[in-house]
């Protein structure tokens, strides 16, 4: 006898996973772009990141945004916030290191013994790998998904995805320079940009690899995803990696005072992890 709540869940799965036509695709498409055409003269004048000076996307028929401009919405797009940028493999190292070490002396511990369970159980049932050109017009939750098989496919060890969050959180906990926006949607997206390194090209019948862009609300949905794996550790571990970090290269040094990005060839105004 099937449970009848599985029999829903197989349901709600299924309309999930159901596609749009392609006209009905391109309908939408028109339609919500009517909608960012016009302009909102209630919206901000101008953006509120500091010394950015463009009008906001809504003011100006270019997009939803009422308080920042295109530049500063994509910008959150791709990072997770709207002024800071993502940390490079370098500033992430010594957390790594850190989280790696605390993870071989408390391989025992009975949270660690879940997560790394539950890490490899999102894996498993992430289903098949997609070719890139489905997963380019799949929608995010989806794109999550193909993200997840690919690291199966890959044979990324769960520990290794553990390692990633461990390390992103501390990073994000240590740092004395706030994301702001909504609590906890930068840490999740660096933790899925960090995890979505680990595989993220794909092998293409003629040769080549293929990369999917790594922004939108995919990497919320990916992010969401290892950190509903990883519920336990930042209470019950993610200090004592911190000490360990400090204790094994010391405190964040003070760094240089952050430099709003305004524009994408204003590389030294993009603060990079500050
Ligand atoms: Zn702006």
């Amino acid at each position: 006898m099937v449970e009848p709540i599985f029999l829903i869940k197989c349901l709600y799965e299924a309309q999930s996973m159901k596609h749009k036509s392609l006209s009905k695709w391109h309908r939408d498409r028109l339609k919500v772009r009517g909608k960012a055409a016009r302009r909102n003269d209630g919206a901000m004048p101008h953006c509120c990141i500091p010394g950015c000076g463009r009008p906001s996307q809504a003011r100006e028929g270019k997009g939803f945004s009422q308080f920042h401009c295109r530049y500063h919405v994509q910008w959150n797009n791709r990072h997770g916030s709207y002024w800071k940028g993502t940390y490079r493999a370098a500033e992430l190292l010594p957390y790594r290191k850190a989280a790696e070490r605390y993870l071989r002396e408390h391989a025992e511990d009975k949270w660690i013994t879940h997560t790394l369970g539950a890490l490899d159980g999102i894996m498993r049932r992430s289903g098949p790998v997609q070719s890139m050109s489905d997963v380019m017009v799949m929608p995010p939750a989806e794109k999550a998904r193909a993200a997840l098989a690919r690291m199966r496919a890959a044979d990324v060890p769960a520990k290794r995805l553990l390692v990633v969050y461990l390390g992103v959180s501390a990073a994000v906990a240590e740092d004395p320079i706030g994301p702001g926006g909504e609590p906890g949607e930068y840490r999740r997206v660096q933790v899925a940009k960090a995890a979505h390194r680990l595989a993220s090209g794909y092998h293409t019948d003629y040769g080549y690899e293929r990369y999917p862009r790594s922004s939108g609300l995919m990497l919320r949905h990916l992010g969401q995803q290892i950190e509903k794996a990883c519920e336990f550790m930042r209470e019950y571990h993610l200090d004592a990696v911190l000490d360990l970090k400090v204790a094994m290269v010391g405190p964040l040094p003070p760094g240089p005072p952050p430099r709003f990005p305004r524009s994408r060839n204003d590389r030294q105004g993009a603060p990079r992890g500050w």
